[in-house]
C-alpha cells in the first residue's frame, strides 16, 4: 500500500485545551462500530456517562445545545480521554485533522485546514509544498475502480501542481492554466476518451495555450461588471450551504453588507483599495494562495475517480481561495483597513469547517460549479 502526505504532515500537533478554538463542537462526530462494541463494555464510574452522552441508535455522539461535543468539558479537554486514555477514542477523534481519502491500494493522507493549527503551519510555509510517499505492507483490490482513470487524474494534478507552484508565473495565470486544463480533461471523461487526456496535458505545457490562457484570463478581468455579478453569486451560494456554527451566518451577513450592498461601483473601489494594501501589507499573501489551491486541489482532485467531476472539484479549489479573500476584504474594512496573520488564519479555519466538515456541503459547492461556471478574472486573488 502506497501512503502519501504533505512535507509539514510532521509539524502538526494537537494542543489541545490551548487551542483557540475546537473541532469537539459544531458538527456531529460519528462513531466507528469498533469504538461502539468498547464503549458498549465500559465498566465503574464513567459506564454512566457514556450511555447517556451516545446516541447509541445513531452511532454518535450527542452534542449540547450550542452544539459542543457532550464529552467536551468546559475547559475544553475531552472527558473521555481524560477518563479512559488517548486509546479509547474513536476513529474519528483520533484521527482529525488528519484527512484520509482512498484509493485502490493508495491512502492520501492531508492535514485539514479546519483546526487552527493547520492552518497556521500551512500559511506560513514559504517553500512549495512537496508530497512524501512511503509503502507499507498490504494489498487491496475495489470492485468499481477505474485505474486508467486514476492515473490519468494522477498526472493531471501532478501538472496542475507543478503549474501552481511555478512563482514564474504571475498567480492569475496559474489559476488560468489549471481551469483550462481541468476543462479540456472533464470533456474528454464525459466522451469516455480518457486517453486523450495526456494530449491536453502536453498542449497546456506549450508556449502557446499559455498565451492563450494569457488573453482569456485578461479578457475576463476587463469585465468588471460580469466580476461583480460573478462573486456577489458565489458568496449567496455559501448562503445556502448546511450551516456547522451558529456564528457563521451573521459573519457571512455581515461580511455581505460591507461588501456588496452599496452596489458594484462601492465594491470595485473596496477591491482596489484592498488588492494595493495587501501588496504592500501581506506580500505574503500569493504564497498562502498557492498554498491553499494545492492544499484543495491535492484533496480533492483524484476523487473524480468516483464521480467524474473532475472540473468542478479544480473549481471549487479556485472559489474558495476567492471567497476566502472576499471574507477577508470584509474583515480588513471591519477592522478599519488593517489585517493581521492572525484574521488569515481564522478566515481559512473557518471557511473550512463550514465547507469541508459537511459531506452534503462539498456536493453542493460542486453541483453549484457545475451550474455557474468560474470566469478567469483572479487578477483580484
Ligand atoms: S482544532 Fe486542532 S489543535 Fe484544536 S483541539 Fe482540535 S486537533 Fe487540537
Amino acid at each position: 500500500m502506497l501512503y502519501t502526505i504533505p512535507d509539514y504532515y510532521h509539524q502538526f500537533q494537537c494542543v489541545a485545551d490551548r487551542c483557540e478554538d475546537t473541532c469537539c463542537a459544531g458538527w456531529q462526530i460519528v462513531a466507528d462500530r469498533r469504538a461502539l462494541e468498547r464503549y458498549r463494555k465500559v465498566r465503574g464510574p464513567f459506564r454512566k456517562k457514556l450511555r447517556s452522552s451516545v446516541d447509541w441508535k445513531e452511532g454518535t455522539f450527542r452534542q449540547s445545545e450550542d452544539k459542543r461535543c457532550a464529552f467536551l468539558k468546559e475547559d475544553n479537554l475531552c472527558e473521555m480521554y481524560t477518563e479512559l486514555g488517548k486509546d479509547s477514542l474513536c476513529r474519528t477523534c483520533r484521527r482529525y485533522p488528519r484527512h484520509v481519502e482512498e484509493f485502490e491500494n493508495v491512502r492520501e493522507i492531508t492535514l485539514s485546514v479546519s483546526c487552527p493549527e493547520v492552518a497556521k503551519i500551512l500559511l506560513a510555509k514559504k517553500e512549495p509544498v512537496k508530497f512524501l510517499s512511503y509503502e507499507k505492507e498490504g494489498e487491496e483490490e475495489y470492485e468499481d475502480f477505474d485505474p486508467f482513470l486514476y492515473s490519468e487524474l494522477l498526472d493531471g494534478r501532478d501538472l496542475m501542481i507543478r503549474i501552481l507552484q511555478d512563482r514564474k508565473k504571475p498567480l492569475d495565470l496559474r489559476a488560468g492554466l489549471i481551469l483550462a486544463i481541468a476543462h479540456d480533461m472533464q470533456v474528454r471523461i464525459k466522451k469516455g476518451e480518457i486517453f486523450s487526456c495526456q494530449e491536453v496535458l502536453e498542449r497546456y505545457q506549450t508556449k502557446a495555450a499559455e498565451a492563450y490562457v494569457q488573453k482569456k484570463v485578461q479578457e475576463a478581468q476587463s469585465n468588471e461588471e460580469q466580476q461583480f455579478r460573478y462573486v456577489r453569486q458565489m458568496f449567496w451560494n455559501l448562503d445556502q450551504l448546511e450551516r456547522l456554527r451558529d456564528d457563521w451566518e451573521p459573519y457571512l451577513r455581515e461580511a455581505e453588507a460591507l461588501l456588496y450592498r452599496k452596489g458594484q461601483k462601492h465594491y470595485l473601489e473596496v477591491r482596489k483599495e484592498f488588492s494595493d494594501w495587501i501588496g504592500v501589507h501581506m506580500p505574503e499573501w500569493s504564497v498562502q494562495c498557492e498554498q491553499l489551491l494545492v492544499y484543495f486541489l491535492s484533496t480533492y482532485f483524484c476523487g473524480a475517480v468516483y464521480d467524474g467531476r473532475a472540473y468542478a472539484k479544480v473549481q471549487m479549489a479556485v472559489i474558495s481561495v476567492l471567497l476566502i479573500r472576499e471574507l477577508l476584504a470584509a474583515q480588513w474594512l471591519k477592522n478599519e483597513k488593517m489585517l493581521e496573520m492572525q484574521d488569515v488564519v481564522e478566515t481559512v479555519y473557518r471557511y473550512s469547517r463550514e465547507l469541508e466538515h459537511s459531506d452534503p456541503n462539498l456536493n453542493q459547492m460542486e453541483e453549484m460549479m457545475e451550474e455557474q461556471l468560474v470566469p478567469m478574472f483572479w487578477k483580484q486573488i
